[in-house]
């Protein structure tokens, strides 16, 4: 700020200068800054902060929305999308267990190349759903990495529409996006009504992505065995051949009694 002598006395003038006005909100001078349009804006410091500020909470909005979309594009739904590993609430051993599980299996999917997956399965309304889809927000935002979350039946009801159309997708070209994402989750195993088609249609899913190393995360009410003669189990829907590939990888048991309608836990 320039300051004037006059004998003996030292005025301030008002802060106007050759470089721009006077900021009135944040009491200092401006300064003269060239916009993207070729013309010229004064501001002072305080206000180049606060554009900063807005700019990048504009940013961030803008990417958290694109986060939403891919996720949402990709099977999670709204109910699971802020589902984390670390908001799963643990009220009993086996719950911790499966937590302890969960972090493993996400470490082998991080570490491993030829990581085979996993099997959740047990009763409904225990967290199943909120641990996948934990698991792939997480691979999402760390990895950047594809992954497709899905049902048994809205895998085959996707397949199923290719069969009678001339334009389109293709069977094969559905198939091949459930092959090759790099996680595929699927939900509601044994719901189905266990067609041989649909049997074949899964356990080829299923071998592919295990011959490519791709892992696969099946989700099922039903137990692994069946305990009782004539018991459906994920096992009896889906043939040994098909369970055995997941014995390399992780299977966690849901044994615990629903949460739902506890508003804690989703399954
Ligand atoms: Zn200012």
């Amino acid at each position: 700020m320039r300051k004037i002598n006059i004998t003996n006395t030292v005025i301030t003038p008002p802060p106007v200068g050759e470089k721009g006005d006077y900021c009135e909100k944040h009491k200092v001078k401006k300064s003269i800054f060239n916009t993207l349009t070729g013309g010229t804006v004064g501001l002072c410091d305080k206000c180049v902060d606060e554009t900063d500020q807005i700019e990048k909470s504009i940013e961030a909005r803008k990417a958290e929305a694109a986060r939403q979309g891919i996720l949402r594009a990709s099977g999670i739904s709204p109910r699971f999308k802020d589902s984390t590993i670390e908001n799963f609430i643990i009220t009993n051993d086996d719950q911790r267990e499966a937590v302890r599980r969960v972090e493993s299996i996400y470490k082998r999917l991080e570490w491993e190349d030829k990581f085979t997956g996993a099997i959740f399965c047990g009763l409904p309304g225990t967290g199943k759903n909120h641990l996948a889809s934990a698991i792939l927000t997480r691979w999402h935002d760390e990895k950047r990495k594809s992954f497709m979350l899905t049902s048994v039946h809205a895998l085959m009801l996707s397949i199923r529409e290719t069969w009678n159309r001339r334009e389109g997708k293709t069977e094969s070209e559905i198939i091949s996006r459930y092959t090759s994402c790099g996680i595929l989750v699927i939900d509601e195993v044994g719901v189905q009504s266990g067609s041989e088609t649909e049997q074949n249609i899964m356990s080829g899913i299923i071998n592919t992505r295990y011959e490519w190393y791709r892992p696969t995360i099946l989700i099922s009410n039903l137990p692994l065995v069946s305990k009782a003669p004539g018991e459906m189990s994920l096992t009896s829907v889906l043939g040994e051949r098909v369970i055995d590939r997941f014995r390399e990888g992780h299977i966690v048991t849901f044994t615990w009694e629903s949460h739902r309608g506890k508003g804690k836990v989703e399954s």
